[in-house]
């Protein structure tokens, strides 16, 4: 065949964060000794009252089509979920089910972008973000957080990259990979500046749940914000679903119809026994998610003590999710063992793989090359081998003079 193919498609690049998780568990499939770091994914079994209801639901029956945007039921839960834990008031009709999070943010850029608009993406960004903007005709626009605010954008910042073309800012609070948690006057300037400006906001908040001695605060809950945000969720993360694909949009009435459109194009729906597990999850007491925040607790402080005592300049601590964003720079331009020179995060991840079976995520890939993330949804025993490979590799680095 001589005809092109999407030209859209062929320019975006795949994601990084899959690639590496895709390659980790072939390699292990293979017999290799590899420890993967590389994809956000707890460690935990997804909760037994959550796998009981999908067997129900599959044993009832529940297998046939839904709704578009997904059953009632578990679209008031979510209404429920929003109203009890984040203070705001959703209605079931603003509320779509989704074949998890990563999806919900492809049908709210899908409802927003025209050819040519500008989206305002805080750097560092999750991989996926970027690309998705691109595919849907639109041009990210990336504002750097800076290493001294946490990684973190300002208001300010924010109003200076505005123009007659933004569309919209996404946010990731918490943020992957950086784990920062914007604090509730933080997040106020952004939504003043995002009101001002008559932008809208999508707002991922699957992290919301994992955070460390500081409040989660949703952007939907500050004046005039409700109405032109698209909260992102998901049960990936929260409880450990992440195979089940299973998130939501919560989004303005006219933008839910939209987004109910276009699902009812693109997919029908989620999975209709996944959306029944997700009931469940809704329906659970958070006893389960607060071991699990404990767990990630105890994880990031063994991390960062771990990298601490390995890295030339430490990471920062990181207030959420479940990443650790380790500045590696400061080893750029030494030299492997077998000679070849690390001349940024791409090629030290390769090396860590091919020479010590470690599997992490390169900061390029975030739109930060001077760092390295870490998943540590992983068991105790997979971060300290984890540690000790990043330790070993390092260390037989050479000085290349
Ligand atoms: N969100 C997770 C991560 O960043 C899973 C992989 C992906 O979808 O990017 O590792």
């Amino acid at each position: 065949m001589t005809r092109p193919l999407s030209s859209r498609t062929q320019n975006i690049a795949a994601s990084l964060t899959v690639a590496i998780d895709t390659l980790a568990k072939q390699m292990i499939a293979d017999g290799k000794d590899v420890v993967s770091l590389g994809a956000g994914e707890p460690d935990f079994p997804t909760p037994e009252p959550i796998r009981q209801a999908a067997c129900k639901a599959i044993n009832e029956g529940k297998t046939r089509y839904t709704a578009p945007v997904g059953i009632l039921d578990v679209r008031k839960a979510v209404c429920e979920k929003l109203e009890n834990e984040n203070g705001l008031k959703y209605a079931p009709e603003q509320i779509i089910m989704t074949s998890g999070a990563k999806h919900a943010v492809f049908n709210a850029l899908a409802a927003l972008i025209n050819e040519g608009d500008e989206v305002i993406v805080p750097a560092p960004y999750w991989v996926t973000y970027p690309e998705l903007v691109k595919w849907l005709g639109g041009k990210p626009v990336f504002v750097q957080g800076s290493r001294e605010n946490d990684f973190k954008i300002t208001g300010e910042q924010l109003k200076n990259a505005c123009t007659e073309r933004t569309k919209a800012v996404l946010l990731n609070n918490p943020c992957n990979p950086t784990g920062s948690v914007y604090s509730k006057k933080e997040l106020s300037e952004l939504a003043k500046v995002i009101v001002e400006k008559d932008i809208y906001c999508i707002s991922d908040e699957v992290y919301e749940y994992f955070v460390y001695n500081t409040e989660f605060v949703s952007a939907a809950a500050f004046d005039g914000m409700a109405e032109r945000t698209i909260i992102i969720n998901g049960f990936s993360k929260s409880y450990c679903m992440t195979g089940w694909r299973i998130g939501y949009d919560a989004a303005p009435v006219p933008i839910a119809k939209i987004i109910g459109k276009i699902q009812g194009q693109a997919t029908h729906h989620p999975s209709n026994v996944a959306q029944y597990a997700a009931l469940a999850a809704l329906q659970m007491d958070k006893a389960q998610v607060n071991t699990m925040r404990e767990a990630f607790k105890k994880r990031r402080d063994y991390m960062l003590e771990r990298t601490s005592k390995i890295l030339k300049t430490p990471a920062k601590a990181p207030d959420g999710a479940f990443y650790l964003f380790a500045p590696v720079n400061d080893f750029y331009g030494m030299q492997t063992p077998d000679g070849k020179i690390i001349s940024g995060s791409i090629e030290l991840c390769q090396y860590l793989l091919e020479s010590q079976g470690l599997a992490i995520v390169p900061g390029a890939a975030f739109g930060d090359d001077s760092c390295v993330r870490f998943s540590y949804a992983a068991s105790d025993e997979a971060l300290a081998k984890a540690c000790d490979r990043f330790e070993k590799g390092l260390n037989a680095l050479k000085c290349s003079t």
